[in-house]
């Protein structure tokens, strides 16, 4: 139940005056969130519910390939970083605690997970395995920016597979890439999956997964057919496309990757099972990332307009901005206040705007916040006996009568324009 009069959603005029990507100065201006520091960013609760959203599609997909759920620590012994060799990484955050025992602060959890599958795992009946967690990782970027694109501290889903073989991890590797597929098509981002350099992790294949948008740091080439890194191709603007059309390069973000790991980290740390011959073999490893404030941020820079953002309706805050024009109380009110119930008992979010403030002030932030649907209930529409919806993207605009228009507000929500997203 949220009533703008009571929430906690400071919405500006103006953007900071650091923002240049889309995506900063919108999250910004919409009160999604605040800034704490170089690259530390908060959630305030209209931001949260998005991240939570797409936090739970991740969730999902995940379950839905058999990939269980766990939590690890962000705080760690130092010790299997140096096994593994990664102790030295810049970018890793360094403690001790009182007794002088050096930890670091988690910046990925391969080491993590590996020493308990070192630990707990014996035979090749053990395996496959495949466990995730969507944990904080920190991380001391060079040149945090852009908003929540790359901060110190962030959330990540990543999940890691367990293979008796090659074979085994290939497997495991497409369940993911479906996975990932799945979950971006649900987030309503376009996208395209495209190979990668194997760098930091080791190991012998991988996958980003790119949004394009004006943001982005990273470029891909695309043709129809075909999607690529564009330092990983030949290929630049205006070429003839390898199957057709032409090559046209674009600005992206990577949402996601995916890394054939083999034993880059069971043989240093030891995880190993006996195989049906009683052989004793190093467990063959893949790990899979995704960053759900990546997803948040790419689907507002794809979808926004000069007026603000526009949420695909699996990631808005709220499914109906409800806005009453009443100054006081009398009819006007009380129609919104009955319709904020009624779409509330079908189990609609809804964001009830029962501020006393100015009818272009309600308008312009409900277009900022950029939810599926608003509805104005004001005296001139329930004179003529309706309300007025209107999507958000697109800019349908619909007559509800009043007696019926939390109804017809699900049908409008059911039936909004599906989005034109892409396939990898
Ligand atoms: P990049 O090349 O952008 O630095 P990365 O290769 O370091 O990314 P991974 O370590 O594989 O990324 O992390 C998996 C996912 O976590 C990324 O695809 C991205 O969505 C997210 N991510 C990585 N670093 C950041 C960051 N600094 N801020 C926000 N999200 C991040
Ligand atoms: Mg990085």
């Amino acid at each position: 139940m949220t009533r703008l009069s009571q929430a906690f959603l400071p919405t500006l005029k103006d953007p900071p005056s650091d923002a240049e990507a889309v995506s900063h100065k919108l999250m910004v201006r919409a009160g999604l969130i605040r800034q704490l520091g170089a690259g530390l960013w908060t959630w305030l609760p209209a931001g949260w519910r998005v991240l939570r959203k797409v936090e739970a599609i991740v969730r999902e997909e995940m379950e839905a390939i058999g990939c269980q759920e766990m939590l690890m620590p962000v705080l760690q012994p130092a010790e299997p970083w140096q096994k593994t060799g990664r102790y030295g990484i810049e970018e890793m955050f360094k403690l001790s605690d009182r007794k002088g025992s050096p930890l670091v602060l988690a910046m990925t959890h391969e080491e993590s997970i590996t020493t308990h599958v070192a630990q707990e795992i014996r035979s090749y009946r053990d395996l496959p395995l495949m466990l995730f967690h969507i944990q904080t990782k920190e991380r001391d970027e060079p040149r945090p920016r852009a908003g929540v694109l790359r901060t110190r501290e962030f959330t990540m889903k990543d999940a890691y597979s367990f293979d008796r073989d090659e074979e085994g991890l290939e497997r495991s590797y497409e369940l993911q890439s479906e996975a990932y597929g799945r979950i971006l098509d649900r987030c309503g981002l376009r996208w395209h999956r495209v190979e990668s350099d194997v760098g930091m992790m080791g190991g012998s294949g991988a996958h980003e997964y790119m949004a394009p948008c004006a943001a982005g740091e990273d470029a891909v080439a695309l043709a129809p057919d075909f999607a690529a890194n564009v330092e990983a191709t030949e290929l630049r603007d205006g070429d003839p496309g390898p199957n057709g059309g032409t090559v046209e390069v674009e600005p992206a973000i990577e949402v996601g990757n995916i890394f054939k790991l083999g034993t880059r980290y069971s043989e240093p740390l030891g995880a190993t099972f006996l195989d049906e011959t009683g052989v004793e073999r190093p467990v063959v490893m893949g790990c899979y990332g995704i960053g759900p404030a990546r997803i948040v941020a790419a689907a507002i820079e794809q979808g926004a307009d000069e007026r603000g953002i526009v949420w695909p309706a699996s990631l808005a805050p709220w499914d109906v901005h409800l806005v009453s024009l009443a100054k006081g109380d009398g009819e006007e009110q009380q129609a919104a206040d009955t319709l904020y119930d009624e779409l509330r008992e079908r189990e609609i979010e809804v964001l009830y705007d029962d501020r006393n403030a100015g009818t272009g002030e309600k308008l312009t932030d409900a277009e900022l916040l950029g939810c599926p649907l608003r509805i104005v209930v004001g005296r001139r529409g329930l004179a003529e006996g309706i309300v007025e919806a209107t999507e958000r993207r697109g800019g349908g605009e619909l007559r509800l009568p009043v007696k019926d228009a939390a109804a017809q507000a699900v049908d409008a929500l059911v039936a909004l324009p599906a989005l034109d997203a892409d396939d990898g």
